[in-house]
C-alpha cells in the first residue's frame, strides 16, 4: 500500500511555526507521503474578519515552499459556500479510493468536532491524528471520549494498513502560538519575527492586513 496522506486544515490566518512544526513532526513520525495544507475557504465557524482568502493562500504558499513533502491544495477555497471538512473528505477519497487519509488536528479542534457538520462519518472517510497542545486534555467522556474508545489506537501501523478509521493522539513539541495572538501582535505593532517564516512576516508587513484601520 502507498504511503498515507496528510490533510493539514485551517485558516492559516497567518499560518505560523506552531502550524510548520506539527505538520513537520506528522510527516516525519507518520512517514506520510505529503501533507495537504488546506486553506479554508468561509470557514463555518468563524465570525471574526479574517485576511482576504487569496493572500491567506499565499502566505501558506510562501511558508512552505522549499518543503516538497508540504502541498498546498486550494480545493475549499474554490468552493462556493462554507467550507465542511466531511466535504472535502468526500472530494479527496474520490480522488484516492483506497488511500489512508490522515486527517491532522491540534486538541483543540478536534474537541470542538462534535460541533463539525455531519462529523461523524469523518471517522469513516479518514484516520483522525491530533497533535497535543499546551493545556488541553484528551476527552474521555461525552460523544468524543465513546469515538476514543472505538477507535483510538496507539499503533502507527494501523494508520498503513487501513484507509480510515483511526484516532492517534501524538504530542508534538509545544509552540504556544497562536494566529489570533499574531494579529493582536501586529495592532500592538509589534514584530512577528521568529514567530511566522520570514516570508509570511514580509507578505503581512507589505499587505498591511492585519493593522489597525487608520482614523
Ligand atoms: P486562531 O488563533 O485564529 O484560532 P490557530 O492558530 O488556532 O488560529 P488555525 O488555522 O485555526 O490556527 O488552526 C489550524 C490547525 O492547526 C488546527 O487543527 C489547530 O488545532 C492547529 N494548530 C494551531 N496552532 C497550533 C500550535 N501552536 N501547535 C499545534 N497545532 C496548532
Amino acid at each position: 500500500m502507498s504511503e498515507p496522506i496528510g490533510l493539514f486544515g485551517g485558516t492559516f490566518d497567518p499560518i505560523h511555526y506552531g502550524h510548520l512544526r506539527t505538520a513537520f513532526e506528522l510527516w516525519q513520525l507518520l512517514r506520510l507521503e505529503q501533507v495537504r495544507f488546506l486553506p479554508a475557504g468561509n470557514p463555518p465557524h468563524r465570525e471574526s474578519s479574517l485576511a482576504p482568502a487569496g493572500l491567506r493562500l499565499s502566505m501558506v504558499r510562501a511558508a512552505v515552499a522549499g518543503q516538497a513533502a508540504f502541498v498546498v491544495d486550494d480545493r475549499e477555497m474554490r468552493r462556493s459556500g462554507a467550507s465542511y471538512t466531511v466535504d472535502t473528505l468526500l472530494d479527496v477519497r474520490r480522488e484516492y479510493p483506497e488511500r489512508s487519509l490522515c486527517l491532522l488536528l491540534g486538541m483543540d479542534a478536534f474537541l470542538g468536532v462534535p460541533h463539525w457538520h455531519r462529523w461523524r462519518e469523518i471517522f469513516d472517510l479518514a484516520h483522525v491524528v491530533v497533535a497535543h497542545r499546551p493545556g488541553w486534555k484528551a476527552p474521555i467522556t461525552g460523544p468524543l471520549g465513546e469515538v476514543m474508545v472505538d477507535r483510538g489506537t496507539g499503533n502507527l501501523r494501523e494508520l498503513h494498513a487501513a484507509p480510515a478509521g483511526r484516532i492517534f493522539v501524538h504530542a508534538v513539541t509545544q509552540l504556544e502560538i497562536s494566529s489570533t495572538d499574531l494579529r493582536a501582535l501586529i495592532q500592538a505593532n509589534r514584530d512577528l519575527r521568529y514567530l511566522v517564516p520570514e516570508a509570511v512576516r514580509e507578505l503581512i508587513i507589505t499587505s498591511g492586513c492585519y493593522a489597525r484601520p487608520q482614523r
